[in-house]
């Protein structure tokens, strides 16, 4: 079965916005690049496959799971865009408690969060509390709560979008890391270069809709 499986999937707002009849397929392994201008739909979509948000119309399964139930939600990360921190807590605490939201048992979390940490960069900034830490290691710091349930997908909503070049740089690195261990990423971004580098494939969005989708050399080739 696919990563990711949409069937006209569709979320109106009551102001008429949001995005329609998206059809898309990932399979497993794949880092699938969702491309389009701020405003195109590409954070309500990604919200529908995490179970946030309810379609309008249209279905959608993770592995085989309908979208929403917890059987779906279990193997999934997700990375907000702009996720607001709990500022006063050490980076290291902010992990534990997404463990505990994740129900992940104690002697689980405590081997896991070092190692995420590390894996991220942060392994000697973990006990410093987050209103230290820049955007980049913000950024980081978020991707390593959303890996923190060993999930098979990640969504990843414009994980380098407000970083400079250089935290961009080190998002991609560890982005390229978790593609080589085989986990399936869903890549929402307005960057052409970040789409570029890490996916295979990717859907071109625009006010909602898919404008078209299929590989990335071929995509980006045409004009
Ligand atoms: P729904 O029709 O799905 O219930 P609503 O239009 O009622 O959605 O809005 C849900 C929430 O999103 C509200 O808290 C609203 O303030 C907020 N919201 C409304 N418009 C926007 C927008 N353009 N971008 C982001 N959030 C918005
Ligand atoms: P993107 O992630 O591509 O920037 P969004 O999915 O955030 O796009 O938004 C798609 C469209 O839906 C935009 O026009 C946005 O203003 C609108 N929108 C997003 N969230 C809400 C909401 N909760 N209520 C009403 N409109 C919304």
């Amino acid at each position: 079965v696919p990563a990711i499986q949409a069937q006209l999937l569709t979320k109106e707002y009551s102001n008429g916005r949001g995005c329609r009849d998206v059809t898309i397929t990932v399979e497993k392994g794949e880092a699938f690049g969702f491309l389009g201008p701020n405003g195109a739909g590409k954070s309500t979509f990604v919200k529908m496959l995490a179970g946030l948000i309810r379609p309008t119309s249209g279905s959608a399964a993770l592995f085989g799971h309908p979208i929403g139930t917890l059987a779906a939600k279990s193997k999934i990360g997700y990375l907000p865009e702009l996720y607001r921190y709990q500022e006063w807590l050490s980076g290291e605490e902010v992990v534990r408690l997404h463990a505990r939201l994740c129900n992940i048992e104690k002697s689980v979390a405590d081997r896991r969060i070092p190692e995420l940490l590390k894996e991220v960069g942060l392994g000697l900034r973990g006990r410093d509390r987050v209103k230290h830490y820049s955007k980049g290691m913000q950024q980081r710091l978020g991707l390593a709560c959303a890996l923190v349930n060993d999930p098979e997908l990640v969504f990843l909503d414009e994980p380098s979008s407000a970083l400079d070049p250089i935290g961009r740089m080190e998002v991609r690195t560890i982005l390229e890391r978790l593609k080589q261990r085989g986990i399936t990423i869903f890549l929402n971004s307005h960057l052409l270069e970040d789409v570029e580098v890490l996916c295979d494939r990717m859907a071109l969005l625009n006010n909602g809709e898919i404008l078209r989708h299929g590989k990335v050399s071929e995509i980006l080739n045409k004009r």
